[in-house]
């Protein structure tokens, strides 16, 4: 009974504190050992904010979408690794190709059925080029049990902001990392492009030397 009463006066202590119940500080507090009372959400009405590292169904990341458009670039090479290491083996990839037959690397199109994905994120954990990542849209039920749920090309691509969005911390890890790699591909250029500079100015040298002789 002081548990049942409880619920309401933390209730009107935390109405007075934010406006609102059920917010994430109100939540951060009475879902801890230092909660009184009973609380709960009342979805779909309340909805609590999704903490950075949940994951339900994979997206595609592209480009910010320049003015007008809806995506931007895509980052998928169509390289299929996120396909093998699939555990369902829910991802189904058609690999574009060029004028001249050979293969393009970005994705013809790109198939994810939603009611096999068991929501393990191995398949952004394995993408070389950040290609795919763990989505926070959880509300994905519908009536259509068959096409609505296998997610096709459009469907799964988002934009780079998106992903900043839902998960900063992340994205701004992996942008740190790109621009590590990007450097230290543009040191080894310029050390590739010195050596033969060096070898013209030995080249140069010869006829001088063979003068001496
Ligand atoms: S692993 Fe990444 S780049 Fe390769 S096909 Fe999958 S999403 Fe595309
Ligand atoms: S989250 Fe796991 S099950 Fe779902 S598509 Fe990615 S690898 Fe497959």
């Amino acid at each position: 009974m002081r548990h049942f009463v409880q619920t309401y006066l933390d209730d009107i202590k935390w109405a007075s504190k934010g406006g609102r119940y059920y917010n994430d500080a109100a939540f951060a507090v009475r879902q801890s050992p230092k909660g009184e009372g009973v609380v709960t959400v009342f979805y779909p009405e309340e909805k609590l904010s999704s903490p950075e590292r949940f994951r339900f169904v994979p997206f595609l990341v592209t480009d910010d979408p320049p003015p007008g458009q809806r995506w931007g670039h895509d980052w998928c090479t169509s390289c299929g690794i996120c396909a093998k290491v699939c555990p369902p083996q829910c991802i189904w990839i058609l690999r574009g190709k060029l004028p001249n037959g050979r293969p393009k690397p970005e994705p013809e199109k790109f198939f994810i059925d939603i009611d096999m994905c068991m929501n393990c994120g191995l398949c952004a954990e394995f993408c070389p080029f950040d290609a795919i990542k763990m989505d926070h849209d959880y509300e994905l039920a519908s009536y259509d049990r068959t096409s609505a749920h296998i997610h096709d090309k459009e469907r799964l691509s988002k934009p780079l902001s998106y992903w900043r969005e839902i998960n900063p911390k992340r994205a701004a890890a992996e942008e740190a990392g790109r621009q590590m790699a990007e450097a230290a591909k543009a040191k080894k250029r310029d050390q590739a492009e010195e050596a033969p500079r060096l070898s013209n100015d030995d080249a140069r040298q010869l006829p001088y030397r063979g003068a001496q002789y």
